[in-house]
């Protein structure tokens, strides 16, 4: 791997969506050359951008990038990395990923990036909405999977911190236990509001308020990515499994609590 001799790297994106787009114009910005490859043709942004874009994988892979960063759906990973020519790299590169479950990548990217390249695995914890006026104080969670051009890697790393992102480290493994808790749980009551159908009120609680934006900012992100965080995070099944007997448990004791209730009162309903 060429030791990038300034701070400035050459960075490939794999699976141009939503969040690379949102990620590659800070990258833009801080001065980074940026390059992409995707399923759907992305020329016309990406020119508007200043980004290169490559229809063809192979001539994506030719162009030297110091980074080769992947940011396909979590369901699409598998076949996308299947799809990389790793024989045409010209130097070896560091394989970041930013999907939002870890142990998968890092064990698909471990099976197959060549040994003379690195592999760190990341997930900013932001998307576009929370981080659509900067990423100061925005958690940046990243495990150094096998690294040994340090420069690359911190010049990488630096991209985020330089933004004021907070930077954890932490293993893979440790990152999908805390997520299936805090992130995946999140998601699966948005989609819970959503599939309710909850919406605005002209009396709404400030806890309410907070739950509209909880369906909201869940049903904004696309499905493929609720499922990825459901299917190859192997922590979230159980979560899942204590949301179900969490609701169930609350149920019993209302429904406890208003038979005792009942049994003692003389109320009846006015009818008219
Ligand atoms: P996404 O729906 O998870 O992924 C969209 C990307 O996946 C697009 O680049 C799309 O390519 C590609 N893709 C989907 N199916 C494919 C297939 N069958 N073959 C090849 N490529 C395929 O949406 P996203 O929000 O952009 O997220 C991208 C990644 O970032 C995900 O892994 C997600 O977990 C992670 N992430 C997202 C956020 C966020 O806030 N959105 C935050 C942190 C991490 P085309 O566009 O070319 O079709």
């Amino acid at each position: 791997m060429s030791s990038p001799s300034t701070n400035t790297l050459k960075i490939g994106i794999i699976g141009f969506g939503p969040f690379a787009q949102f990620l590659s114009k800070t990258m833009v910005k801080q001065g980074h050359s940026i390059r992409a490859t995707s399923r759907s043709d992305y020329t016309d942004l990406c020119t508007h951008l200043g980004i290169l874009f490559f229809r063809d994988m192979t001539a994506f892979l030719e162009s030297n990038n110091d980074v080769i960063l992947l940011c396909t759906s979590i369901l699409s990973v598998s076949q996308v990395i299947k799809s990389i020519s790793f024989h045409s790299l010209k130097q070896p590169a560091l394989f970041a990923d930013v999907l939002s479950v870890k142990e998968y990548p890092r064990d698909l990217l471990l099976q197959v990036v060549p040994q003379d390249s690195d592999v760190l695995c990341t997930h900013p914890m932001f998307g576009p909405e929370s981080g659509k006026d900067g990423w100061k104080d925005l958690t940046f969670m990243y495990d150094r999977v096998r690294i040994r051009n340090e420069v690359t890697c911190s010049s990488f790393l630096q991209i985020f911190a330089s933004e004021g992102c907070r930077m954890m480290e932490m293993s893979c493994e440790e990152h999908d236990k805390l997520a299936a808790k805090s992130q995946f749980l999140t998601h699966t009551i948005g989609r819970v509001l959503s599939e309710v159908g909850i919406e605005p009120t002209s009396i709404d609680t400030k806890g309410f308020q907070k739950l509209v934006q909880v369906k909201e900012s869940s049903t904004r992100d696309s499905f493929d990515l609720f499922c990825g965080l459901f299917i190859y995070n192997r922590f979230a099944r159980q979560q899942l499994n204590n949301l179900e007997l969490a609701l169930e448990s609350v149920k019993q004791q209302l429904i406890k609590r208003m038979n005792d209730e009942l049994d003692q009162s003389t109320y009846t309903p006015y009818n008219g």
